[in-house]
């Protein structure tokens, strides 16, 4: 018989929320994380999906005995841990041939990029490896040293919080016959379902992400408390003399505009200056060669040098009141300097047939200045993903096939006490998230209850389909009438779109502003701010600034100069084509859209799994536990709802051959083996188990059992 490795100390509370006797209470939830979380369990599952409370301390649970643990052995045998979310869906696309994914979510400083490490390792130390595949494995951890510090910041919330979405795709060279795939659901007697694989099949070869909204604005402006992107602290603080000599560099944040802002250039967890030589390293790793990284280091610097282009002049017309920082970037970009510097103090105007230059105002000319360098920082990291794809790239011709776990590691949903169009997109996406669940999940439910002919009531459960609408329908959702506002020459502010909002929306259930229907004013709202209903709460966003960040536009002398400029990865980031084309880029909220129903499409592919994160306390301290904060979360990321979805089914679902082993040893029938049908011996044990009809379903290849507590009795009777 399988030993148990559950101990006393994993059983702390119940394992799994579906067994909890008051499923519909919070406060029976919310005790039960408490519990664990003080015996340092700091995973429990809600059936498959598992809930992670960040312990802010480093726990022994991650070790290579552990992954050991955790290979190849069922779900429900071992305690919960991120490493059997990982091995559960490895084994599930070897064994069903089902491309998969592990969807991570909560909010910042919950432990998502941590989730997503671990499983990444795991697959690194656990799966099959030759020479070859060493190296795929090896880029594939090396790329997150490299995107964390271009993409991850310190905020108020984490040290190191990623200011971007990521989905990462892991591929693996196997690719499941499909004419077998009954197999899977076959009622052979092996203890397994077989894997028809060599021992080498099953290796990661390849990857490839794809990276969301990056936060720009934070490369110009960081609030009290925050950093800019770490890789600055880490090549100011850790570059070599002779790097900082030719960069132009001094060795103190402070001299830098850019780095100033939030008062905070050194933070006690974060060591800058050995993270550089990791940073370094992974370059390499990757494959950057020497040229790529000097010219991806010029551009690094050279945001720092723009950020210190300091304006004078008279009120109306901007100049640039010294040209060290100019030599600079003429150097670093290969861009001449006068042009630069007309760039960035003027604005070309088309007029009957002419170009003319327009001098810019003080505010004008700082404002086309940072968005030169949110533009070329931005654009820089999108190169670098793609630099980095390349080099996962699974280039195989002979094994054109492969099967793939997608990791997705995305902002969780945010309100802050002033909500702009970042949170707007950010909760736009969970909204999408939220949708993909119900569908996935009831969906899949519903369909394994249909495959194994088994009749279930559907439970009732909130469609956030409507406020997805909201925000996205064409022509009269909120990105519609922000892109019409954006496009309409005139007038158009901020404020004519919140009124065209309050015109075309008004009436709708989830949206709300300070106009009461009877033309009184709702005194709790702000003039400038409307309130979405969103699934997970209600959040106001301020209307400030909607329109510039949509259109995130860059004055075209500004994108002329970095067309010319001789910096190799500029050159790739600013294409030639973009001037001469008459047609204006999409909107950002539009690119965005476009992007999470790829997102949509590639997830709705594959079969998920879920990690919900949870934040345990605003201190980013170990041991507290902070009810009130928790009990946000819990229902932000609704898992009381998924909790009832789960129950109002069958709690508990095992293969045949799962159950008969692992119980066997409770009915003299099936012990020591059974020798008939799989089911007919589920069906002898369980009566003399004494199980009620009603208590449990007998389907194609799999025992339902309704209710936990018949299962908890059966695990109890095996203990004693
Ligand atoms: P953001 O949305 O801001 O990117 P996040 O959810 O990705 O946040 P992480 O960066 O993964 O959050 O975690 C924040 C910090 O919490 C980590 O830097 C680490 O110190 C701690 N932490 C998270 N998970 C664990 C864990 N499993 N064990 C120990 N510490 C952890
Ligand atoms: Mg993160």
């Amino acid at each position: 018989m399988m030993e148990s490795a559950l101990t006393a100390r994993d059983r702390v509370g119940v394992q799994d929320f579906v067994l909890l006797e008051n499923y519909t209470s919070e406060a029976a939830f919310i005790e039960n994380l408490r519990k664990r979380f003080k015996e340092n369990l700091i995973y429990t599952y809600i059936g498959s999906v598992l809930v992670s409370v960040n312990p802010y301390k480093d726990l022994e649970i991650y070790t290579k005995n552990h992954m050991e643990r955790y290979r190849g052995v069922n779900f429900y045998e071992v305690s919960p841990h991120i490493y059997a979310v990982a091995d559960n869906s490895y084994r599930s696309m070897r064994t069903e041939g089902k491309d998969q994914c592990i969807l991570i979510s909560g909010e910042s400083g919950a432990g998502k990029t941590e989730a997503s490490k671990k499983i990444l390792q795991y697959y690194a130390i656990t799966c099959p490896a030759s020479e070859q595949v060493q190296t795929v494995k090896d880029r594939l951890l090396q790329s997150n040293p490299v995107l964390e510090a271009f993409g991850n910041a310190k905020t108020l919330r984490n040290d190191n919080s990623s200011r971007f979405g990521k989905y990462m795709d892991i591929q693996f060279d196997f690719k499941y016959p499909s004419l077998t795939l009954s197999s899977s659901s076959s009622s052979s007697s092996s203890p397994h379902p077989p894997w028809p694989l060599t021992r080498r099949q099953g290796a990661p070869v390849g990857g490839h992400i794809i990276n969301y909204l990056l936060e720009k604005s934070r490369v110009v402006h960081q609030n009290h408390g925050e950093r800019n992107f770490h890789i600055f602290y880490q090549l100011i603080e850790g570059g070599e003399e002779d790097l900082l000599r030719r960069l132009g560099l001094e060795r103190s944040p402070l001299q830098y505009q850019y780095l100033v802002k939030g008062n905070c250039p050194k933070v006690s967890s974060i060591n800058d200056r050995s993270d550089w030589k990791v940073v370094r390293k992974a370059l390499t790793v990757i494959g950057f060669n020497e040229d790529e990284v000097e010219e991806l280091l010029n551009i690094i610097a050279s945001v720092l040098h723009l950020g210190n282009v300091q304006y004078g002049g008279e009120e109306g017309s901007a100049c640039i009141t010294s040209d060290t920082q100019i030599k600079y970037l003429a150097r670093l970009l290969g861009v001449n300097g006068s042009v630069l510097t007309e760039a960035l103090t003027h604005k070309k105007i088309i007029a009957k047939g002419e170009e003319l230059m327009s001098p810019l105002n003080l505010e004008q000319a700082s404002s086309a200045r940072d968005a030169l360098s949110k533009a070329v920082y931005g654009r820089t990291f999108t190169w670098l993903v793609n630099k980095i794809n390349a080099s996962l790239a699974y280039t195989d011709d002979s094994h054109k096939h492969y099967s793939v776990i997608g990791l997705l590691d995305i902002y969780g949903f945010e309100v802050f006490q002033h909500n702009s169009f970042e949170q707007f997109c950010i909760n736009y996406c969970n909204e999408k998230l939220q949708q993909l669940f119900i569908e996935l999940t009831l969906k899949s439910e519903q369909e394994e209850y249909e495959a194994e002919g088994i009749t279930w009531e559907p439970v009732q459960y909130f469609n956030n389909k409507i406020i997805c609408d909201l925000v996205e329908e064409k022509f009269k959702g909120i990105i519609s009438i922000l892109d019409e506002e954006c496009l309409r020459p005139g007038d158009a502010s901020d404020f004519t779109f919140l009124e065209k909002l309050e015109d075309t929306v008004g009436g709708h259930p989830h949206f709300v502003t300070h106009k009461l229907a009877d033309g009184k004013t709702r005194k709790v709202m702000g003039r400038e701010e409307f309130r979405l209903l969103h699934y997970a709460g209600e959040v106001n966003y301020n209307v400030n600034g909607f329109l510039d960040k949509n259109n995130d536009l860059l004055f075209r002398n500004l994108k002329e100069v970095m067309v010319m400029s001789e910096n190799n990865i500029l050159t790739q980031c600013f294409d030639r084509e973009e001037l001469s084309d008459k047609k204006r880029p999409d909107t950002a909220a539009t690119q965005f859209k476009a992007s999470l129903a790829k997102l949509m499409e590639i997830l709705m592919s594959k079969e998920p799994s879920y990690v919900r994160c949870i934040k345990p306390n605003d201190s980013k301290q170990a041991g507290r536990f902070d009810e009130v904060l928790i009990r946000h979360q819990v229902k932000y990321l609704g898992l009381m709802e998924n909790l009832r979805v789960r129950r109002a089914g069958f709690a508990y679902r095992r293969r045949y051959e799962v159950f008969l082993q692992r119980y066997k040893s409770l009915c003299p029938d099936t012990w020591p083996n059974w020798q008939g049908k799989l089911a007919d011996g589920v069906s002898t044990l369980v009566k003399h188990l004494g199980y009620k009809p009603e208590e449990y379903k007998l389907g194609r290849s799999k025992i339902f059992i309704r209710f936990p507590k018949t299962l908890f009795a059966t695990e109890d009777a095996l203990e004693t």
